[in-house]
């Protein structure tokens, strides 16, 4: 950060009384500005023994296949940015069955959480932000073409929780 979202005028990096770490303080207006993590939103979409998933259409991993999410807004829930996305990316529309990770990326301050959902019906499209979509079993997941670590951590915990029978909300991290 360079310049004061109110002002406009330069900010510094500082102490702040009370605060255990330096925050970029307006030079002119005084004013404290706060950086705190982006949580990303999104679902599984399960239907039988299958997961959709969507291939990219824009940058970054753009061609890669993910589980479909994005950067939750102001003035919703978690669960109603998870279904937005899902229905932004794809067209489709969800019910979501539970909670099934929160993965935090310290490195650039980004914390996903992704939902279990019930796809409602075999109806979904492409959409600007992706250029192919498709149900996939656990035989046909290109493992190599995922597009983030946090979504091969979602189908791995997902296909392994069904082995098992179980439903649990798993924690994970990633680090570089
Ligand atoms: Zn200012």
């Amino acid at each position: 950060m360079k310049f004061c979202s109110k002002c406009g005028h330069k900010v510094t990096l500082k102490a702040v009384e009370d605060d255990h770490r330096q925050r970029f303080v307006c030079d002119n207006c005084e004013t404290i500005h706060y950086q705190n993590p982006n949580i990303v939103t999104g679902a599984l979409p399960i239907w039988e023994d299958k997961v959709l998933l969507c291939k990219r259409g824009i940058p970054p991993r753009e061609g890669y296949w993910n589980v479909p999410g994005g950067y939750m807004e102001n003035g919703e829930s978690v669960e109603e940015g998870a279904i937005r996305e899902v229905y932004e990316e794809t067209l489709s529309k969800i019910v979501l069955t539970g909670l099934h990770m929160v993965y935090s990326i310290p490195r650039i301050n980004q914390v996903y959480m992704h939902f279990l959902a019930d796809l409602q019906a075999l109806d979904f499209q492409i959409t600007p932000e992706s250029t192919e979509i498709r149900l996939f079993t656990e035989e046909e997941i290109p493992w190599d073409d995922i597009a983030f670590p946090s979504s091969k951590f979602t189908l791995k915990r997902y296909f392994e929780d069904r082995k098992k029978g179980i439903r649990k909300v798993h924690l994970g991290r990633f680090d570089w």
